[in-house]
Order: C-alpha cells, then structure tokens, then sequence
C-alpha cells in the first residue's frame, strides 16, 4: 500500500530552487534511502514531508490525505516523524524529559517511556543526564528514541551517522534494524553508500534538487549509485 505520494515537489531557499520537480512514493513498511551529494536538497526534501519547510509547487498525499495546510505538528499527530539534521534535542533538558515532551503529542502506539528504555536499553542510565552531556551516539539514540514516543506511521531521518563513532553508528542501525517492523516506515537520508544500500529496499539519489535515480537497492550495482550520486554520464 502507498503510505505517501510526493507529485511534483518544489521547495526554494529565497531565490535557490533546492528541490525541483521531485516526484515519489513510499510504500508502507519500506524502509527508503535518499542519497546525494552536499547540496543536492536531502534536508529540504525530508523537511518539506515533515511540514517544515515550504512547498513553492507541488503536492504530498499522506494515508489518503493532501497534506497542504497541514502543520508540522498536526503532521506529527498523523503519525510522521522529523528526526532532524543535528538532532536538535533539548540541551538543558534531560534525555528523559525530552522524551516525555514528545510523548504529550503521541498517537496512541506500542511506543511509551517503559517500551523505549527496554528498546534502547543504553539509554536507561542516562535518563537523568542533560541532552548537553551525552555523546554524539547517545543523542543520535536520543533524538531516534524521541520520534518514536509519537508512535509514528513515518520516520524521516536526516544524516543518520554523520559525526557519529564507528561504534555508534553500529549502534543506531543496530536499534533501527530491530525497530523496523511491518507497520513503521523509514525515509533516512545517510552519506554512507554502502550503509545506505545495506539498509534500504530501495534507494532515492538527489542531484541539485532532482531525482537522478529511483530504484530498489537489490540489483542495483555500485556503478549506477555512483554515477548517478556524481551526475557523470
Ligand atoms: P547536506 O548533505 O549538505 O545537508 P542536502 O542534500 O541535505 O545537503 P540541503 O541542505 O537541502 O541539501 O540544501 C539544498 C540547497 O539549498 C543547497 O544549495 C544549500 O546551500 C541550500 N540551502 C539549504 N539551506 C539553506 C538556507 N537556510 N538558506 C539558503 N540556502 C539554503
């Protein structure tokens, strides 16, 4: 089943056109990669889905539903999930009320405090830690570990392991390989090539606002990934 169709997206950054004619869909339970390089609109696309950036055209149909007035955070009632680029917890809050301030505009789900910290057992001792403390793993977890309190339908995920250990990043996949299930879809934008192909069914590349390649990961050789990520013909 189609759980989102993105028709003719458009999204500018004052007179830039950062994404540019964007059309696709995401089916439900997918787990869908967007790869491109620096620049190529990966941020803007995944914050126009999350409602916050602008569309300049287009239109984004969600669960049956034209998404056009709909706020961010009535997105996130719906069930679609930003964790955004630099992860933007709370700093001066701890990781336990940074998760329970997520909880207030939870749909209702298997997610809660009680199910999160038994998922992310690593977060447990660092429940009363301020966000400020932790390392760049522990706020990636965090900041993962907050979108899943709304009990989302979507997770949209921008630069999953950038700045973040080997270890860590083990980690982060480690917890998204055992939090996937057959009613979460995942939309993760990842610099990593071959994290990004080992993880996703299927893979997006953006090359200055455009799709240059759609198409599901299995068959598909590195070649093709790298000339469509560089824009070579
Ligand atoms: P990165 O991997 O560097 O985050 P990206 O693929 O996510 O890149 P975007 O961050 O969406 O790309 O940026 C797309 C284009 O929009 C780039 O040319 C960028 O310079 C520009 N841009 C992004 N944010 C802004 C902003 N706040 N103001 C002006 N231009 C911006």
């Amino acid at each position: 089943m189609t759980l989102l169709r993105a028709t003719d997206l458009g999204a500018r950054h004052g007179l830039l056109n950062a994404v540019r004619g964007v059309s696709f869909d995401v089916a439900e339970g997918e787990i869908l990669a967007l790869i491109g390089a620096n620049g190529a609109g990966k941020t803007t696309l995944l914050r126009t889905l999350a409602g916050a950036h602008p569309l300049s055209t287009g239109t984004i149909v969600y669960a049956d539903e034209d998404l056009a007035g709909v706020a961010a955070h009535d997105r996130v009632r719906r069930g679609i999930a930003l964790v955004p680029e630099g992860r933007k917890l709370f700093p001066e809050m701890t990781v336990e009320e940074n998760l329970l301030v997520a909880g207030h505009r939870a749909r209702p789900g298997r997610w809660n405090l009680d199910t999160i910290l038994e998922a992310f057992p690593a977060l447990r001792p660092l429940r009363g830690r301020l966000a400020s403390r932790l390392s760049g793993g522990q706020q990636q977890a965090t900041a993962i570990a907050r979108a899943l309190m709304t009990n989302p339908r979507l997770l949209l995920i921008d630069e999953v392991s950038l700045g973040l250990s080997p270890k860590a990043v083990e980690e982060v996949y480690a917890n998204l390989a055992a939090l996937h299930d057959d009613d979460a879809t995942v939309v993760l934008v990842e610099q990593d090539l071959n994290r990004a192909l080992s993880t996703a069914g299927r893979v997006i590349c953006l090359l200055e606002g455009r799709i240059v390649l759609d198409a599901p990961t299995a068959g598909l050789t590195r070649d093709e990934v790298v000339t469509a990520y560089f824009g070579f013909n």
